[in-house]
This record gives structure tokens, C-alpha cells and sequence, in this order.
């Protein structure tokens, strides 16, 4: 073992868990990233699935182009059929546990119909992300579809208020990517990227090509474009510290963005 993490054990015996040269000691060892070459995209729910045929087709015809050049972890998010799901459970008195299944479910539906229309190349849906197969699928297909929500579940962490599950496919996917170390993140929305108001109900909303997350909060841009504690999960990742957000309706744009062109809005952590 390196000696930089030989006082690791003994500290690990003697001190609370989240002691700080505990944590110190257990950052030292060198970094590993698990599919440092595979990039996770977020296939957008509302934005671009609930679409329907028009948005989903011509982003199909460039996954399965652009997936010859590029490994892709290909997340679903959820959309419409979620929030009329969380708006009945939230109304019946369901907690945040519960809404965060009813909308894994939803964000299931997505991921099948995703594997449907990309089984005859070879793609295919695992359940659940975690390890499983999902380096063998990369390794002879370069992509696998997963559903984007986190597998909380009963166990999801309750918002201060309500009870709209925090963590949604935003964040699963972001978590994902971190946890593989991988390349990059992109969300395929349905918007250029970050605007300085909903492009959707504001009249004249100004573009923001690059942003920090500290000046995304100071814009108060905080709950916008992405879940707002991805913003969070974002500073505090060791691996990916940005992720870039591109309109998926545009062909053409994942494409760029797989590239590492700057087609969107590109958050920074720091
Ligand atoms: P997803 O389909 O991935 O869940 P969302 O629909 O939740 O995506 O998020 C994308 C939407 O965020 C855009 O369609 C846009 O209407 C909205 N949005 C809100 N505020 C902003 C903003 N400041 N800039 C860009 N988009 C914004
Ligand atoms: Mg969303």
C-alpha cells in the first residue's frame, strides 16, 4: 500500500467516521476512475421524450451514429407523466419516499421505450446502474440505456418542504457520472442551455454560454435549468466538475458536445 494512506487504518479504529484527518487521510489515495472514457448523457423527460416522435427519432439517428466514436451511459428522465403522478400522490398525503418511486417508474417507461427503438443495434437497458454489465455492454456496443432516477426510493432524503422527491433523474445521472469518474456530463434538453429567465415564459432572456455554480446561485438561477441540488453535488464532486447543457431538438448538438465543443451552457463548480 502507498504510505500515504498508511495512518488511514489506525485512524479508522480510533476516531468517529467523519473526523477530519480521518477524512484527510482517506482523500490521499490516488484517484481512480471505474469508466473514465464513457461520457453520461441525460435524455431529457419532458424536454425531449414527452415530445414524442419528433424530438426522440433524430436524437436516436445520433446516438446510434455518434456512439461509434464515443461511449455513452444513456440516462431517461421522467417528465409529464412524473409530475401528474407526484401532483395525485402528493394530494393523497404520500411522502417524498413514495413520490420518488412513482416517478422511478416513469423514468423505467422512458428508459424501455429507449431500449425499444435502439434493440435492433445492440442496445440495451440494464436495471439499475450499478456495475452489473454495463462495462461489458460498453465494451461491445459503446452504450446502454439505464433509467435516470436515483434508486432511493423509500429511502430518499425528504425536501424541507413538501414532498417533491429532491434527487430526480438530474441528479441520478449527474451521480452516476460522478461515481464513475467519467468523462463528461451532458444534459439533452430542450433549450440552447442556461438563460438568465425561462426562455419558456420570459420575453427576452439573455444566453449564459459558461456560469459557475456560486454565480448561477447569485443570479438566482439556482432552481432552473437543472435540479437545484445537482448544483451542489456539482462543488462538491471530485471528477466532474462541470457538466454542459445543450438542446437535444438541434441535430447535430450531442454530437458536438461528445466532441467537447461548447454547443450550450457549460457549469462550472468552481
Ligand atoms: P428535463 O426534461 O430534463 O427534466 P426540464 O424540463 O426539467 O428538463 O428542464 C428544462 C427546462 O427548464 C427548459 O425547458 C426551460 O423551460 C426550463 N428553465 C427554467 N428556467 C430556465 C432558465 N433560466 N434557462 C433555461 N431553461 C430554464
Ligand atoms: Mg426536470
Amino acid at each position: 500500500m502507498t504510505t500515504k494512506t498508511a495512518g488511514l487504518e489506525e485512524l479508522l479504529m480510533h476516531r468517529s467516521l467523519t473526523d477530519e484527518q480521518l477524512q484527510a487521510a482517506a482523500e490521499a489515495a490516488a484517484d481512480f476512475r471505474i469508466l473514465a472514457d464513457a461520457t453520461v448523457i441525460k435524455v431529457g423527460g419532458q424536454s425531449i421524450i414527452d415530445r414524442g416522435r419528433a424530438a426522440v427519432y433524430p436524437l436516436i439517428d445520433e446516438i446510434v451514429s455518434v456512439r461509434k466514436q464515443h461511449k455513452l451511459l444513456i440516462g431517461t428522465g421522467a417528465g409529464t407523466r412524473a409530475r401528474h403522478l407526484y401532483s395525485i400522490a402528493a394530494g393523497l398525503g404520500l411522502p417524498a419516499g413514495v413520490l420518488s418511486q412513482l416517478g422511478a417508474s416513469v423514468a423505467d417507461q422512458n428508459a424501455a421505450m429507449l431500449g425499444n427503438l435502439l434493440a435492433k443495434y445492440g442496445i440495451s437497458v440494464v436495471d439499475g446502474a450499478g456495475l452489473s454489465a454495463v462495462p461489458l455492454y460498453l465494451a461491445e456496443v459503446n452504450a446502454v440505456i439505464f433509467s435516470g432516477m436515483p434508486p432511493y426510493k423509500l429511502w430518499m432524503r425528504p425536501p424541507v418542504e413538501g414532498v417533491i422527491p429532491p434527487y430526480r433523474t438530474d441528479a441520478g445521472c449527474f451521480l452516476l457520472a460522478e461515481q464513475f469518474g467519467a468523462k463528461a456530463m451532458i444534459y439533452v434538453k430542450d433549450e440552447d442551455g442556461l438563460y438568465t429567465a425561462n426562455p419558456k415564459t420570459s420575453k427576452h432572456p439573455t444566453f449564459i454560454p459558461k456560469i459557475s455554480v456560486d454565480e448561477m446561485k447569485a443570479k438566482g438561477l439556482h432552481d432552473s435549468i437543472l435540479e437545484f441540488p445537482v448544483l451542489d453535488l456539482l462543488q462538491s464532486a471530485y471528477h466532474v466538475r462541470q457538466v454542459q447543457v445543450v438542446n437535444g431538438l438541434v441535430p447535430g448538438n450531442l454530437t458536438r458536445a461528445l466532441a467537447g465543443e461548447h454547443v450550450g451552457t457549460i457549469i462550472t463548480a468552481n
